[in-house]
């Protein structure tokens, strides 16, 4: 039995310094501290982000300085004079749509205030009960910008039971993903294929599935990484693993450079009673050993099959149309989104990738429209942009200043 507490925080809106590159979001709001979805491989219990002992059984909701989290929002965004619209991810720490969403309408809150401010979004989410709020996503839609998307890691109704075990079933959100995609197409939509997970739904047959399904469905994307292993997480996940595929531990110790046995998984069942927890962290950081990705060589060909099968269905592996705003950040978005995509398909290969991304990154946090900067013959004034990445972006600005279209120079898959 899942308990629900209130409890106070001290912020409500996460502004992040870049743009991510991936979600293209600026903003990041968790409307909820635990996750009663509980997926055995959710990153949020890493000692990094990790939310407290007892993440799938025990939900804060959040209250903020005293307030609930909408008006606290609507008052943070009232006066934040800094701060321009742009993106807001939801749920990316903690389900937007667990069911205390039911009782507490947490997301419904913010959702509103996102509409009133004229905040673009995008939500991420396990859950078809996202049915229920598409009145205001569609408001948001077509007041700004809102994307919808579900994690699916497999359509196998045991493995996707075993991995997400308080979730929806992946069936079900497809099925959320077709409605949406038939009653409202101004929403962007597409399925995140994340985290990847080794020897359990990395083979070919499942990301076909997954990417078929999307494709057919008539979204517009699919975002896909592998799956991250950190501390607490990692030894976490390994435990459950263990009790039910105990063959594969081998092979993840050896994918991951891990070094997971009876002792260390014994040290996890210590952590998880919450008492001496600094003292039981150090003991396992001391103990336990694991890589945070996975071997190179997998990871290459993984990413090879998920580009060849995005490109057989013709379907993305980006988001399509990020958030542009119609102020001086116009075309400093449309570049950033350039380089960052050719950055992002050099990564994907094992290329260096760095140079591009970080041009990408600071050209989108620009204060004043590149096009001024160029005109006055200083691009090279941008932190990371030497003479390649001018050359990259040089045929972008003269297109703009002739007032061409620039949709060509955007990725086709
Ligand atoms: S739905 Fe997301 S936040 Fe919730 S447990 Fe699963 S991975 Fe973690």
């Amino acid at each position: 039995m899942v308990k629900y507490e209130f409890k106070d925080f001290k912020t409500v809106l996460k502004v992040m310094k870049y743009v991510d590159s991936w979600f293209w979001c600026k903003y990041i709001i968790n409307c909820y501290n635990g996750c009663e979805h509980a997926c055995i491989y959710c990153d949020t219990r890493s000692f990094r982000y990790y939310l407290h002992q007892d993440f799938g059984q025990t939900v804060y909701i959040k209250t903020i300085n005293g307030k609930p989290i909408g008006e606290a929002l609507d008052q943070r965004l009232k006066k934040a004079r800094k701060l321009l619209p742009d993106v807001t991810i939801i749920g990316s720490a903690g389900d937007a749509y667990q069911p205390a969403e039911m009782e507490y309408g947490q997301t419904r809150q913010i959702l509103q205030v996102l509409l009133k401010h004229k905040y673009p979004l995008s939500i991420l989410t396990k859950s078809d009960m996202i049915q229920n709020d598409l009145d205001l996503i569609l408001k948001i839609a077509k007041a700004s910008w809102a994307a919808v998307s579900f994690t699916v890691t497999t359509l196998n109704k045991e493995i996707n039971k075993f991995l997400e075990p308080g979730a929806p079933s992946a069936e079900n959100r497809m099925k959320c993903l077709e409605l949406i995609n038939e009653k409202y197409p101004e929403i962007h939509t597409g399925i995140f294929i994340m985290p990847i997970v080794p020897y359990l739904t990395d083979d070919k047959e499942t990301l076909e599935e997954i990417i078929r399904r999307t494709k057919e469905s008539g979204s517009e994307y699919i975002l896909f990484s592998g799956m991250t292993m950190r501390d607490f997480q990692a030894i976490f996940f390994m435990s459950k693993l263990e009790e039910k595929y105990p063959e594969l531990i081998p092979k993840y110790n050896n994918l991951y450079n891990a070094n997971f046995c009876s002792e260390t998984a014994n040290l996890m069942k210590e952590l998880q009673d919450g008492e001496n927890i600094e003292e039981k962290k150090e003991k396992l950081k001391s103990k336990f050993k694991c890589e945070y990705i996975p071997k190179m060589d997998y990871m290459l060909k993984i990413n090879e099959i998920v580009v060849e099968l995005c490109k057989k269905y013709d379907i993305k592996y980006r988001i399509k149309e990020r958030y542009i705003p119609k102020d001086y950040r116009k075309l400093n978005y449309k570049i950033s989104q350039f380089l960052c995509d050719m950055s992002y398909d050099r990564q994907i290969q094992g290329k260096y990738y760095n140079h591009l991304l970080w041009a990408g990154l600071n050209i989108g946090n620009l204060k004043e429209s590149i096009q001024n900067i160029a005109n006055r013959n200083e691009l090279k004034s941008i932190k990371s942009v030497g003479d390649k990445i001018i050359e990259l972006i040089n045929p972008i600005l003269e297109a703009n200043t002739k007032g061409k279209t620039l949709e060509s120079f955007f990725k086709k898959s």
